[in-house]
């Protein structure tokens, strides 16, 4: 009797400590450093600007465990973020990344638009976006995503279903800057697009036409010094 007690007690211990370091082990669990080579190359770091370290801190803790293929860690890290911001651009963002790994691609896709509601040129979410797109066999929309991720507008859409892609063997024309006081506009007879002068244009002048685009309105106008608008 007396050796069956202590028996059960010797058991009962080691038990209790596997189970205290269990629990601590997952309260504490932290993240490894950048693998040599990114598990995800092509997502971009969810830069943080001036915010508070401690939600800086996360963001990269997340960002590693990312890239560490363990992305349950990395959507805690980046849920820990959004409870205390719930509109904080960068955690939002490293949850869409998350999505896009899990291959949940229109999870990714609200993640992306949510970040980029509060803050439309935000890189990491345009590029995150333009992924999640590309996944759903939404190319042409995924590279307008690129195009402004990059400052440009490359993209015509021609009508509801045809976009013309300049940046894919565009002719000389794809040169043509927007302006707000053209002297061309738009033709578009089928699917093709003709550049027409609405002014008489003397040799040498620049040719230019009204891009009217129907986008996020994040790419200041530089057709001429004080221009406001956006496009
Ligand atoms: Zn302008």
């Amino acid at each position: 009797m007396q050796m069956r007690k202590t028996l059960t007690n010797l058991w009962r211990k080691p038990l209790r400590l596997a189970l205290v370091a269990l629990v601590a082990g997952c309260a504490m669990k932290s993240a490894p450093p950048l693998p040599p080579a990114l598990k995800y190359p092509e997502f971009i770091y969810p830069a943080v600007g001036q915010t508070a370290a401690a939600q800086a801190a996360a963001i990269d803790r997340g960002w590693r465990f990312l890239q560490n293929d363990d992305l349950r860690n990395a959507e805690r890290e980046f849920a820990a973020v959004l409870k205390v911001i719930p509109d904080f651009v960068p955690a939002r963002t490293g949850e869409g990344d998350v999505a896009l790994a899990r291959q949940d691609y229109m999870r990714a896709l609200d993640q992306f638009e949510l970040a980029l509601r509060p803050a439309p040129a935000y890189t990491p979410a345009l590029v995150g976006k333009g992924q999640a797109l590309l996944s759903l066999n939404r190319d042409s929309e995924a590279r307008e995503e690129r195009y402004l991720a990059e400052g440009c507008v490359w993209v015509f859409r021609v009508n509801g279903t045809w976009s013309r892609d300049a940046a894919v063997g565009g002719n000389v024309a794809r040169f043509i800057n927007h302006s707000c006081r053209p002297n061309c506009w738009i033709e578009i007879v089928d699917k093709t697009i003709w550049i027409r002068a609405s002014k008489s244009i003397r040799k040498g002048e620049e040719l230019t036409y009204d891009y009217a685009t129907d986008g996020e309105q994040t790419i200041p106008c530089r057709c001429r010094p004080g221009c406001t608008n956006r496009f």
